[in-house]
């Protein structure tokens, strides 16, 4: 009998299949399934597959949602992939392990205290405002060094950069603006690419995914 696809395998064939044109191996392209608005009954399935890399974008909610789980499934890997207020510092850094919305200066200065409270240091990626857009949230480009500069000093873990794209314009440019402005800052990971876009992210050396909708489907 032939055994359909789940969605887990489907993104997972994807990741490969873009790895292998772009010569790259899909073990340094981690998939994080971005589980925000989505209850314990539509997770479960993905931890029972045995995937355990998962991305909230609300402290709150991931507290309310994730240390249950944490005391049934072993080696939980959390990212925050929201937005970050200062005074959730110390909740996400007990929480997360990684954070991938460090934007401003105001965090550079709370995470370290943050990070000795909660007894431990947590890798941040470097969110960038890639397409230089009012509304969104991350760095401005322009003070993207003086940012990377300040969190070093500050002894924060960099484990890269990340952005979200303008919506409904070709993202494939700004994948790689991300990519050159990491190489120019001396920063390795790029966290880049969600189900719309995530295999031209890969193809353009992403190492983090951010999926939500191709793995759970819609959120409510
Ligand atoms: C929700 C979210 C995602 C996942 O989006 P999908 O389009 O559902 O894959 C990725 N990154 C961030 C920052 C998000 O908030």
């Amino acid at each position: 009998m032939e055994k359909t696809e789940t969605p887990l395998e489907m993104v997972r064939a994807n990741i490969a299949k873009q790895c292998r044109i772009a010569r790259r191996e899909p073990d340094d392209v981690t998939l994080i399934a971005v589980s925000k608005k989505h209850g314990e009954e539509t997770i479960v399935p993905l931890l029972d597959e045995g995937h355990r890399v998962f991305g909230e974008n609300r402290v709150q909610e991931a507290q309310d949602k994730w240390p249950p789980l944490r005391e049934r499934y072993e080696g939980i890997e959390l990212h925050l992939v929201g937005q970050l207020q200062s005074n959730k510092a110390e909740d996400a850094a007990a929480l997360f392990d990684c954070i991938h919305s460090l934007d401003r200066m105001s965090l550079v200065k709370a995470l370290p205290k943050a990070f000795e409270k909660a007894g431990r240091k947590v890798p941040c990626f470097i969110q960038v405002n890639i397409g230089s857009e009012d509304q969104k949230g991350g760095v401005a480009i322009a003070e993207l060094a003086e940012l990377v500069a300040a969190a070093r000093e500050a002894e924060i873990p960099l484990a890269g950069l990340m952005c979200i794209p303008p919506a409904d314009i070709e993202p494939a440019p700004f994948f790689a603006l991300l990519g050159k402005l990491a190489d120019e800052n001396g920063l390795e990971g790029l966290s880049m690419g969600m189900s719309g876009d995530y295999e031209t992210a890969v193809m353009l050396g992403a190492t983090h995914v951010r999926v939500g909708t191709a793995l759970f489907g819609a959120r409510g």
